[in-house]
C-alpha cells in the first residue's frame, strides 16, 4: 500500500518512561507541584493558614476528579484548569483571597511547571530518531496525537530531543479538548495534514486501545506497539487482523 502519512502516539510508543510505577509518577509530580507552589507564593497568592501538605493533597484531589470525568466523558481537562479549580476553591473557602493576580498565562505557567519533571523522565526509544528520518525522507508525513493534559510538556520534550521538525503537526488532548479514542481528533489531525480524503492511506500507531479503537472508529488503518509490560486496568482490544509490532523500526516493513 502506498502510505501517504503515520500518525505516532507519544507515550511508550515513540518516548519510554524508564521502570514507571504509581510511586514514581507520585514522586515526580510532588516535586513539580511544590516547585509552582513558590510562584504562588510569588504572586502572593498564599496564606499562613495553608501548608505545602494540604495544598498537595487538595490538588491531588481535584486531578484525580479531572481525571475520572476525563476517562468517562473522553474530554481532557488540561492542567492549568485544575490549579484554576483549586484556587478558587481555596478562595471560597477564605484561606487566599488575591488569585485575581494570577493571569491566564500565569495558570499556563504552573501547568508547565507541574509537569516540568516528566520532562527529565521522558526519552526516546533507540529508533526513534532513525524511524522519523527514514519516514520523512519517503515523504510520508508525519503527525502526533498525544492524550496529556498540557500542550506545551509534549512540545518541549520533542523540541528538547531535537525531534519537533520531523512532525506535520503536533496534536494534544489538552489543545483539542477530546482525548482519544474519541475519532474527531483523528479526523482534525487528518485534515490538518491535507489527508482528509485520503484516511485509507493513513496508518495510527500507539500502544494501547485509545490509539488503535480511536482510529478504527476514524477509518484509519492501524499498528499496536506492544509494551514490555502491561498497565493496571488495561483494556482489551478486540480488532481482528490486528497489526502488531515490537519495536518502532518495524513500521518502515510494513509501508514498503
Ligand atoms: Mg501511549
Amino acid at each position: 500500500m502506498t502510505v501517504k502519512g503515520i500518525i505516532f502516539d507519544f507515550g511508550f510508543t515513540l518516548f519510554y518512561f524508564d521502570n514507571p510505577s504509581v510511586e514514581r509518577y507520585y514522586e515526580c509530580f510532588k516535586k513539580g507541584l511544590l516547585k509552582s507552589i513558590d510562584i504562588l507564593k510569588e504572586k502572593r497568592v498564599w496564606s499562613e493558614e495553608l501548608s505545602n501538605e494540604s495544598f498537595v493533597k487538595k490538588f491531588a484531589k481535584s486531578r484525580q476528579h479531572f481525571f475520572r470525568k476525563s476517562i468517562k466523558t473522553k474530554t481532557e481537562f488540561p492542567t492549568s484548569l485544575i490549579f484554576q479549580n483549586v484556587l478558587e476553591s481555596l478562595r471560597e473557602e477564605h484561606i487566599i483571597n488575591n488569585i485575581d493576580n494570577i493571569d491566564l498565562n500565569t495558570y499556563d505557567k504552573l501547568a508547565d511547571i507541574y509537569h516540568s519533571c516528566e520532562e527529565d523522565e521522558w526519552e526516546p526509544f533507540e529508533n526513534t530518531r532513525e524511524t522519523l528520518e527514514i519516514l520523512t525522507k519517503k515523504n510520508v508525513k508525519v503527525a502526533l496525537i498525544s492524550n496529556h493534559p498540557n500542550h506545551q510538556t509534549i512540545e518541549n520534550m520533542l523540541k528538547k530531543h531535537d525531534l519537533a521538525k520531523f512532525f506535520e503537526f503536533i496534536l494534544t488532548s489538552a489543545k483539542y479538548g477530546k482525548r482519544k479514542p474519541d475519532p474527531n481528533i483523528f479526523l482534525y489531525t487528518l485534515e490538518q495534514m491535507g489527508l482528509k480524503d485520503h484516511a485509507n492511506s493513513v496508518i495510527m500507531c500507539g500502544d494501547e486501545y485509545a490509539d488503535i479503537i480511536g482510529a478504527k472508529r476514524a477509518n484509519i488503518q492501524s499498528i499496536l506497539l506492544e509494551r514490555k509490560y502491561k498497565f493496571p486496568f488495561e483494556k482489551e482490544i478486540n480488532v481482528s487482523n490486528l497489526r502488531k509490532i515490537n519495536n518502532i523500526l518495524e513500521i518502515l516493513d510494513i509501508i514498503e
